[in-house]
């Protein structure tokens, strides 16, 4: 397997690239910016990129979506709660000061429950809606690891203050589709370091 997570843009989100050596095919969650030097790594590793894969639909996660789905062919996956914050992209672009990327309908949609990934790493899409109405989780079960966009932050928890922002929907959210998964899976957040279920469910103070 080839795993890599790195920071990109402005706001620093967490940008993923899961990959089986194999077969070379690969997924990539949430090219937030910084299309160039993930599709560079993508051709340097030599990888098939077969999902575009959002975990909601802020600029930081989702502004270069369309430039990597027009460099390689992929599709893009998105929840569809989440269709009205990409028609407020200029809006979004005005909150960071970065120009509106262009961006599209997604191709396919991240419905709760649909397992996406490649064939030896899939995930199960965990719908969780607080800190958009559209995010999601990907849960590789097998990895024990899941990707856990703005919902849950090492020792925090994703801001509702945004356009489709509730925060008892995140709290429900995190308590009944997060911390219910074994203590021992990784947590990869949307942004900053990576933690676990168990060390959040005791730790952290937002919960
Ligand atoms: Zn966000």
């Amino acid at each position: 397997m080839i795993l890599e997570t790195f920071p990109v843009g402005p706001l620093q989100c967490n940008c993923t690239i899961l990959a089986d050596e194999e077969t070379r095919e690969a997924i990539v969650i949430d090219p937030g910016d910084e299309i160039s030097r993930i599709h560079r790594r993508l051709t340097a590793l030599g990888l098939i990129l077969k999902q575009i894969l959002i975990t909601h639909a802020h600029i930081d996660h989702i502004g270069g979506a369309l430039q990597l789905k027009s460099l390689t062919g992929a599709p893009i996956y998105l929840n569809e709660n989440d269709l009205p914050l990409l028609k407020i992209m200029a809006e979004q672009a005005a909150w960071v000061g970065v120009p509106t990327p262009e961006t599209a309908p997604p191709d396919e949609a991240l419905t709760d429950g649909r397992v996406v990934g490649v064939p030896n790493y899939p995930a199960h899409v965990i719908h969780t809606p607080g800190h958009t109405q559209g995010s999601i989780c990907l849960h590789f079960e097998p990895l024990k690891m899941v990707l856990a966009g703005d919902t849950l932050f090492a020792g925090s928890i994703g801001r509702t203050d945004l356009p489709g922002g509730n925060t008892d929907q995140i709290l429900d959210s995190i308590h009944t589709r997060l911390l219910t998964l074994p203590e021992d899976t990784r947590v990869v957040p949307g942004h900053g370091p990576t933690t676990s279920i168990g060390y959040e469910r005791r730790s952290n103070p937002f919960l």
